[in-house]
């Protein structure tokens, strides 16, 4: 309806079109309240209610324990890179920690690819001390070794480091560039305990059920599984709040925006928050639950996902998908054609039936299909058909 396209923009991304439908309908007039929600107030009784219900909403899907702060944040995926960092050297876990070591601690970083790796060079930058665990997967087996973000090494290889001397351990969830996913229990179960674990979830969170309760914190950008660009999630286990105040340097370097406790005593809104965008994702969240909740996009994204590698597979010689197959990514599917003129041309042959927004990243080239929650069944079915159209055109 409405002359939309098939998009698979890894994001910002497709959304619901009901979700859509309802933005449209109360935009001129939020429910006769006579403005739109981006001309009220954020202190208003209206706009408490819906950044409530969209917190509450989300703790309900997800599951979220009491004992985490969920928190609206804005800097994108980008801020929470130096906010993870930051806020984790404020609090008195780390600051305690460091005392009885009489060193500055590591952060761990698993290096999977783009994204992870921005995490880490945000540490470097703001004096931080980071160990990269693996940095990509060294191959011998070639003349020169090479480095590749198509796998994980295994993990008794990986370096990490000594409990006491770590801060905290980080990774990316779904590296969206380099289409690499992975399971959260091949990281929480190699990370002793008392360290907290940080994660990336930007572009695979709410794609499926997620035991909160092993995480120190989950950082997303909406901007992919949520909703519109403008808001950042944060979930922290309140205990990585609490301050030892006498460590002043470390609070003296976060700056206010990026507090996580700063946002957590105010309900998010210490300051004006982007109002649209959370109000966007509230509605998203509705969105999800009448779904069925996590389990049923799990199933929906384990679906659409086989379907497109079921095709890869079929036409190894002709669609070449990089990714190690344990670890391929059910939201961001990467491949490559035998030449990169065949590359255009499926781009352009695509678009001519409305199916856009394939290229892969400007880092890699190559073909990428983003298939987040909102992107349907059907869209990944006419995707396949294309596919095959154009196998038997060129192969
Ligand atoms: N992490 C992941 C996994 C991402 O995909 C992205 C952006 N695509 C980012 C972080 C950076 O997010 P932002 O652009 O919101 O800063």
């Amino acid at each position: 309806p409405y002359g939309r396209v098939w998009n698979f923009a890894a994001g910002p991304s497709t959304l619901p079109v009901s979700v859509l439908e309802e933005v449209q309908r109360d935009l001129l007039n939020y429910k006769g309240h006579g403005m739109s929600i981006m001309e009220m107030s954020h202190r208003s009784k209206e706009y408490g209610k819906i950044i409530g219900d969209a917190e509450a909403t989300l703790r309900r899907i997800l599951n979220v324990p009491d004992n985490y702060s969920v928190l609206f944040m804005q800097g994108g995926g980008t801020g929470e890179f130096a906010a993870a960092y930051l806020n984790l050297f404020a609090s008195k876990a780390v600051s305690e920690k460091q005392r009885r070591l009489g060193r500055q601690l590591s952060c761990d970083y698993l290096v999977t690819g783009k994204w992870s790796k921005g995490g880490l060079k945000e540490v470097a930058r703001l004096g931080g001390k980071p160990n990269a665990v693996f940095d990509g997967v060294v191959s011998n087996t070639e003349a020169e070794p090479s480095v590749s973000y198509g796998s994980l090494p295994p993990v008794s290889s990986w370096k990490l480091g000594r409990p006491e001397e770590t801060a905290f351990v980080y990774y990316c969830e779904n590296e969206t560039i380099h289409g690499v996913e992975m399971p959260s229990d091949l990281v929480l179960d190699a990370v002793d305990p008392s360290v907290p674990v940080i994660c990336d979830m930007s572009s695979n969170m709410l794609s499926r059920p997620v035991d909160i309760s092993r995480f120190g914190a989950i950082i997303a950008g909406a901007q992919k599984n949520m909703g519109p660009a403008g808001v950042t999630l944060v979930i922290v286990r309140k205990d990585l709040l609490e301050r030892d105040d006498s460590d002043k340097e470390a609070i003296q370097r976060l700056p206010s925006v990026l507090d996580w406790r700063y946002f957590d005593k105010a309900g998010s809104m210490p300051h004006t928050p982007p109002t649209f965008s959370i109000y966007v994702c509230g509605l998203v969240f509705k969105w999800a639950e009448e779904q069925g909740g996590l389990e049923v996009l799990q199933k929906l994204r384990e679906a659409r996902a086989k379907l497109v590698y079921n095709m890869i597979d079929a036409h190894p010689d002709f669609f070449h998908g990089p990714v190690d197959k344990r670890y391929r990514s059910a939201m961001n599917i990467v491949f490559n054609l035998p030449t990169p003129e065949l590359e255009a041309q499926f781009l352009a042959d695509a678009a001519k039936r409305n199916i856009i927004q394939l290229k892969g990243h400007r880092s890699l080239g190559g073909i990428r299909v983003s298939l987040y929650n909102a992107m349907p069944l059907e869209g990944a079915i006419e995707f396949v058909a294309f596919m095959k159209d154009f196998y038997n055109e060129h192969h």
